[in-house]
């Protein structure tokens, strides 16, 4: 029986892959520090005998028998990597490190939870692996944007120097069950001012883009990375891309056609449009997405529901 450890797994995306991993009958050590993970996420496992969950920071070092590490633990809502900011990079920097020397000593396949933000605010339309991204370096995204692009150096020269076994996989926004209801992100934002019958904030116009990958699909792409055997950078997401008011358009006309919009700031270094090129993803493991947005905002919505 294959022997996983998640960090962050009581977080949204963690959650769902330990439930995937315990469905697929392989055991799940969970390892999370709650600062926006809950236990909550993980009731319908936290019981099975398979399945192992420890308050711990990944900015300590852990010592454990593992056959694979599933590196999710950072928070992944601007509002929280924002909060502290400096822990964010640390977590960034000194988690991946500790769980690298974990993956060295005990022989672990290693997947690092990346992210669309190492392209920052991109030039280039859709972004394919081989773009190289346009960061700031010192804004207020770059706790998270510059601590994912040092994370992929460090499993880098770790594959490089060491021979670790990685896997980078550059999610891109992601949505479904689980997520917090002061998560922060659009998505969840857009749905709980939904319900409370509450005016939907667009940050400026609500012309910048985003692509919207439905959870499932996304845990089933995160899984075929971590058994193929492909080491370099691959984008995992759905490339329908949606502005921001289109995605409030549609939220509006599910729950509520008569709520309006309210225009507050666009932050710092907001990216105006974000779309992977999936090509990679097709060839390497043969993955597509195949839940569209208004789909699995329904199932969403009716999470929101069920849980508020
Ligand atoms: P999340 O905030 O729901 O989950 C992150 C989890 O990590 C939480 O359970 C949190 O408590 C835990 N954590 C944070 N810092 C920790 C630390 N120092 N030690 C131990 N645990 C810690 O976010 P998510 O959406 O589930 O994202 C999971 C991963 O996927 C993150 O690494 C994120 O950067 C990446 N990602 C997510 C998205 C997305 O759209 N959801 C997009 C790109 C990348
Ligand atoms: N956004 C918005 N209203 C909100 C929350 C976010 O208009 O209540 C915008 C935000 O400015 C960004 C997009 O929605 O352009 C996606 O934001 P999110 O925080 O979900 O993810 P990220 O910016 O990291 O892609």
């Amino acid at each position: 029986m294959k022997r996983n450890l998640v960090t962050g797994g009581s977080g949204f995306l963690g959650s769902h892959l330990s439930k995937k991993l315990i469905d697929k009958d392989e055991e799940v050590i969970c390892i999370d520090n709650f600062f926006t993970g809950t236990k909550k996420n993980l009731e319908s496992i936290i019981h099975h005998p398979n399945f192992e969950l420890i308050r711990h920071d990944v900015t300590e070092p852990l010592r454990i028998e593992v056959d694979r590490i599933w590196h999710l633990a950072c928070p992944a809502s601007p509002v929280h990597y924002q909060f502290n900011p400096i822990k964010t990079t640390k977590t960034s920097f000194m988690g991946t490190y500790n769980m690298l020397g974990l993956a060295k000593r005990v022989g672990a396949r290693f997947l690092l939870a990346s992210t669309s933000e190492i392209y920052g605010d991109p030039e280039e339309h859709p972004q394919t692996e081989l773009y190289n991204g346009s960061v700031n370096p010192i804004g207020i995204r770059s706790c998270y944007d510059e601590g994912k692009r040092i994370a992929e150096t460090l499993c880098s020269d770790y594959n490089r120097v060491h021979g670790v076994d990685i896997r980078i996989m550059r999610i891109f926004n992601t949505y479904g069950p689980n997520m917090r209801f002061d998560d922060g992100r659009v998505v969840s934002n857009f749905i709980i001012q939904a319900l409370k019958n509450e005016k939907i904030t667009l940050y400026g116009m609500g012309e910048q883009t985003r692509s919207f990958c439905y959870v499932d699909d996304l845990i089933e792409g995160m899984i075929l990375l971590m058994e193929s055997n492909y080491q370099k950078p691959i984008n995992i997401g759905n490339p329908n891309e949606f502005s921001i008011k289109q995605l409030g358009n549609i939220i509006r006309e599910i729950i509520n056609p008569n709520l309006e919009f309210t225009y507050k700031d666009l932050p710092q270094d907001d990216p105006k449009q974000r779309k992977p090129s999936i090509s990679l993803a097709k060839e390497i493991l043969n993955w597509e997405p195949k839940i569209e947005l208004r789909e699995g905002l329904l199932k969403t919505i009716e999470w929101f529901k069920i849980n508020s």
